[in-house]
């Protein structure tokens, strides 16, 4: 087995990744809140994450992978007042709340499997899971740590803080979070401002609410994760991931909660991808520079020179450490775009090299590299300088400057493929067929009827079927997924 090791933002140190129960892995994400089109800042913790959950399977971990999906409960000022966020684009449209978040999960998943990423092993959502919220803010009353006010539960994070330590993930100090959060119109049922909702009453306009021992209301964002993951991985697990930017409050709070309805903390290993920043400037619908997947696919949006396959996006995502920052330009996509083709040619190349009797190749020098960046906390733009390395080396022996034997070329073969295909999620990127369809074409259409079969909408997933089969293209259903072929 690999000694792979993992950046826990809880210790602040690399730590030997091992696994509580032996052989498994469980490992919870904070999904999208579905109120719009996925953006690039979707698409990193979606890559990512894909790569740690591909890698533990490659690694034989037999690995539970939850992504929730929040479609109630995130307000639209992330603290605990405003409208949530869902109610509020169903408004403007004119939808019912469960219209918009239908319609921006299904864009969500289309995203996250044109960008290759694998679905998770369950996806629960919020509004599916309020028994278990309110089970889990009922004991934590009960324990003590929380108070009713008007109908509405809060987490009494003063009381919590005596015992714990409330902070100790994103590192602040309870007197710096109390100055900085006081309340702006003093009007708060809280009894001090650093409290959090756990269940808040709604408003007569508020229209996602259910019924609890308190009032008519609705969970508080961060309850919702807790409740999911301990129903799914249990009272302790191994790894708990997201952006860079949910570590305060969300995290923090996830913690709190965990501690004081289940006696411990949940999580073994916190993991936090970094965030992105377009041309330098942070992302923002007001800075004209708010870029969904969608855009990035059909090049559509001022600030883009081209379109980019979903494979540059996720190439130049994985060409920098999860954890450092990463800027997008076209400049940088356009780079990210010569080098994938560069290294997929170069598999390609390899097929063909002809075999010598001798080997100037050593493939365990490179096996060992390539395991050792991806150990060491996930380095993936070590492991791809690596993967270039083998490249120079697979091209100088193409035009017979370097050789290869017959056995070293069937491990290159397989440890490339591993490393390219299996681990960093990359896929063959071809533009065109003879007969003018776009690979790329097929890709989405086949994409949106494996979103139908995932709906269970089988008219629709038959309906697409169909309708190739007029075009004289075949689909195929087997275990590793759909392809497709032109009669
Ligand atoms: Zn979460």
């Amino acid at each position: 087995m690999q000694d792979l090791k993992l950046y826990n933002t809880l210790t602040k140190k690399k730590e030997v990744f091992s696994p509580l129960t032996e052989g498994k892995v469980g490992m919870y994400v904070c999904g999208p809140t579905v109120y719009g089109d996925a953006h690039l800042g979707h698409a990193r913790p979606g890559i990512t994450f894909d790569v740690v959950f591909r890698y533990m399977q490659h690694l034989g971990y037999k690995t539970r992978y939850v992504r929730n999906i929040t479609d109630v409960g995130h307000l639209v000022n992330d603290a605990d007042e405003g409208e949530d966020k869902i109610a509020k684009k169903a408004r403007l449209d004119q939808l019912e709340p469960m219209e918009v978040v239908a319609y921006y999960t299904r864009s969500y998943h289309r995203d996250m499997a044109l960008l290759n990423t694998l679905p998770p092993s369950i996806e629960p959502t919020a509004t599916g899971h309020i028994i278990e919220q309110i089970q889990m803010v009922e004991k934590i009353i009960n324990n003590g740590y929380a108070y009713e006010v008007n109908g509405s539960v809060y987490f009494d994070v003063m009381k919590y803080n005596a015992k714990h330590a409330y902070g100790k993930l994103s590192g602040r100090n309870i007197e710096d979070m109390i100055s900085n959060t006081r309340e702006l119109d003093g009007q708060s049922e809280k009894r001090n401002s650093v409290d959090f909702a756990l269940w808040k009453k709604a408003t007569k306009e508020h229209i996602m609410k259910w019924s609890s021992p308190w009032s008519e209301g609705f969970p508080g964002w961060h309850l919702e994760c807790s409740a999911m993951s301990t129903k799914y991985l249990g009272t302790r697990f191994d790894i708990h991931g997201g952006g860079l930017d949910l570590v305060f409050p969300h995290h923090e709070a996830e913690i709190a909660q965990s501690c004081s309805s289940d006696g411990q903390e949940s999580v073994n290993y916190w993991m936090h991808n970094n965030m992105i920043t377009i041309n330098g400037q942070k992302m923002g619908k007001s800075l004209g520079n708010f870029i969904t997947l969608g855009q990035f696919f059909t090049g559509e949006h001022d600030k883009l020179d081209k379109s980019y396959n979903p494979m540059t996006i996720r190439f130049f995502i994985l060409q920098a450490h999860y954890r450092s920052t990463v800027d997008f330009s076209n400049g940088a996509l356009q780079a990210a775009e010569k080098g994938l083709t560069k290294l997929l040619s170069a598999l390609e190349t390899l097929e063909g090299v002809q075999v010598s009797e001798n080997s100037t190749f050593n493939v365990d020098d490179y096996k060992k590299k390539f395991y050792d960046a991806i150990n060491d906390d996930f380095n993936t733009p070590i492991l791809i300088a690596h993967l270039f390395d083998a490249v120079k080396q697979i091209n100088s022996i193409a035009v017979g400057k370097a050789t290869i034997d017959k056995s070293s070329k069937e491990a290159l073969t397989h440890l490339m493929n591993n490393f390219c295909f299996d681990i960093l999620g990359l896929k063959k990127v071809s533009t065109e067929t003879q007969d003018g369809l776009t690979d790329e074409v097929m890709e989405v259409v086949l994409s949106l009827r494996k979103i139908a079969k995932e709906n269970k909408d089988w008219t629709t997933a038959d309906f697409i079927r169909d309708e190739l089969s007029k075009l004289n293209i075949t689909v195929k259903d087997s275990k590793e997924g759909m392809s497709w072929e032109k009669q």
